[in-house]
């Protein structure tokens, strides 16, 4: 069992030359095995949590700490802390001009691996076939430029394409819910939960309840002004769509 613990984060962006607190403290535990999700209004600091989590050098880490088993997290790069097993699919992910999908997930999947146990060829194609199938996507969009020209819809659908050729130990999946119909977020959830397993940890951020009908959490965390204001079960997303972020304000007594 592998385990990130989120410590107390406190973390700021420049606005205007100045430093703005963002997060103020962020406490979270997530444990392989467990599916988490993170709902809260906008610009309450959901993405920047994910992005500090990664390693986006816009966020910057004014103190507190981020382990996966212990290791600090915030003194790696972006690469070493994929390489540790972090997944992360951005709410706006980018296009990477040149490059075709199919050998972007090679040298993803690669990566992850020692020199020596690089995954073949044909068992790479074989994956990657199965998990096409999965997402009802065409052999096509593997041969892409990757973000290249896809649509929303294709864009998400890929980062789960990735995500389930990449088998992270914790994936932070920001809204990939967004822009997605029905029948798109049905597949986005197939592949989530067929990534679901006891060597898996799933940190899911979205404004709708409707993703958690799909991919049930085992947690719901409630951000807002940048501090986790209260933890339950799946329930809990259920009782904010019904109540809304008001209803939860009134009940702590909060006034942001
Ligand atoms: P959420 O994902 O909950 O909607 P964000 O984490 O994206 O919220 O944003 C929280 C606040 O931080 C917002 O006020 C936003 O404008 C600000 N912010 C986020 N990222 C940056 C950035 N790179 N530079 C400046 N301000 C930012
Ligand atoms: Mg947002
Ligand atoms: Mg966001």
């Amino acid at each position: 069992m592998s385990t990130l613990v989120i410590k107390d984060l406190k973390v700021s962006v420049t606005e205007n030359e100045q430093e703005r607190l963002i997060l103020k403290g962020v406490n979270l535990t997530l444990k392989t095995g467990e599916t988490h999700a993170i709902m809260g209004p906008n610009g309450t600091g959901k993405s920047t949590l994910s992005e500090t989590i990664m390693g986006n050098p816009a966020y910057h880490v004014v103190s507190g700490s981020v382990t996966l088993d212990g290791v600090d997290l915030l003194r790696q790069t972006v690469d070493q802390r994929a390489r540790a097993g972090l997944f992360l699919a951005m709410q706006y992910p980018a296009e990477i001009k040149g490059v075709t999908n199919i050998e972007f997930l090679r040298a993803a999947v690669n990566a992850q691996r020692d020199a020596a146990d690089q995954l073949p060829v044909t068992e790479f194609l074989d994956r990657l076939d199965q998990n096409l199938a999965l997402l009802n996507m065409s052999d096509a969009m593997a041969e892409r430029y990757l973000n290249e020209g896809f649509s929303g819809g294709e864009k998400k659908r890929n980062e789960i394409l990735q995500l389930l050729m990449i088998q992270p130990k914790f994936a932070i999946l920001d809204e990939i819910d967004s822009g997605l119909d029905i029948d798109a977020l049905q597949v986005v959830a197939k592949g989530v939960n067929a990534m679901q397993g006891p060597d898996f940890g799933t940190l899911m951020i979205t404004h709708y309840q409707r993703l958690l009908n799909y991919i049930v959490p085992d947690f719901v965390h409630v951000m807002m002004d940048g501090r986790i204001v209260k933890t339950g079960g799946a329930e809990l997303a259920n009782t904010l769509e019904a109540e809304g972020y008001a209803g939860l304000r009134d009940e702590l007594g909060l006034d942001v």
